[in-house]
């Protein structure tokens, strides 16, 4: 199983903690923000220590498609609003990719956007027009987040996420990032993994899906919420994640977890254990709260 988790970034090892902190879980893959998630201050990628890194993910066998790189989610190029926000959005999503790249990273997940006062179609035509601002770097995809459809989302339908693969100038630049919390909160019924991939299939293309985020939900399948849980401690349950996780059909897939912290504790070394074991033990997150 290829199964990592969000990690840190932070002073004053930077991307080599990050890949220790994810090693250190158990992980053999990672996704991070490269800076905080809810702004663009972004450190020079000379000083993030990328060749340690990178040199410590080949020791551990892990392949640089393993690192994942997340946008930060106040990007939103479905706003056709304020032109100050589609202008951060473009800037940024030029700058982060161009970043992703000197990382040696392939896959950065972002999120499709919010279309704020407007309507979904209006929000749809807006994120792709942001989208083909930007030129991307060659080694760089572009993996659209499927959302839980909160307030004025987009990318709560495959067919939305498709409308918008199929409107971009560079389309072997993008790709897929299935959230389990967020397609059952759309009100996918994730039960029947493979009665969603083959809609998925159907409707995008098993071939354009790079990364999955695995999560339960606190909400019932339709809520529209996204509130992540821990595994087990949802609505989705241990059993219908971990039958995600071994699904053959994406075992080439990274699995991320983005579950809460417990008690500020990271609930991930456990979490990977009872993927691993297919045993859930529930003992085990118990023992963080204390
Ligand atoms: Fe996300
Ligand atoms: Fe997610
Ligand atoms: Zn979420």
């Amino acid at each position: 199983m290829i199964l990592g988790c969000h990690v840190q970034m932070k002073a004053p090892l930077f991307l080599e903690g990050s890949v220790k902190e994810a090693l250190g879980y158990g992980c053999n893959a990672l996704m991070l923000y490269t800076g905080a998630p809810q702004n663009t201050k972004r450190r020079p990628t000379e000083e993030m220590h990328i060749k340690e890194a990178q040199a410590l993910m080949r020791e551990n066998g892990m392949d640089m498609e393993r690192m994942i790189i997340h946008a930060p989610y106040i990007i939103n190029p479905a706003n056709s609003i304020k032109p100050e926000v589609q202008e951060l959005a473009r800037e940024f999503l030029a700058f982060e990719t161009q970043r992703t790249s000197d990382i040696g990273a392939k896959y950065m997940v972002l999120h499709p956007g919010s279309f704020t006062t407007t309507d979904l179609e209006t929000g749809i035509r807006s994120t792709i027009d942001c989208l083909n601002t930007v030129h991307y770097p060659d080694n760089v995809i572009v993996c659209l987040e499927t959302m839980a459809g909160k307030g004025s989302e987009i990318g709560f339908r495959f067919e939305q996420l498709a409308e918008i693969l199929e409107g971009v100038n560079e389309p072997e630049h993008f790709g897929i990032c299935l959230d389990t919390c967020h397609i059952s909160d759309a009100g996918y019924d994730v039960t029947d993994f493979d009665a969603v991939l083959d809609e998925f299939d159907h409707v995008i293309g098993l071939d354009r899906l790079h990364v999955i985020h695995l999560n339960d939900s606190k909400n019932v399948r339709g809520a529209r919420k996204d509130r992540h849980a821990n595994l087990g401690r949802g609505e989705i349950g241990f059993d219908v994640l971990h039958a995600i996780a071994e699904n053959k059909r994406t075992a080439h897939v990274a699995k991320i977890l983005e579950t809460p912290y417990i008690n500020k504790k990271p609930p991930y070394a456990e979490e990977i254990k009872m993927l691993r074991s297919g045993i859930y033990d529930p003992k085990a997150l118990e023992a963080l709260e204390e």
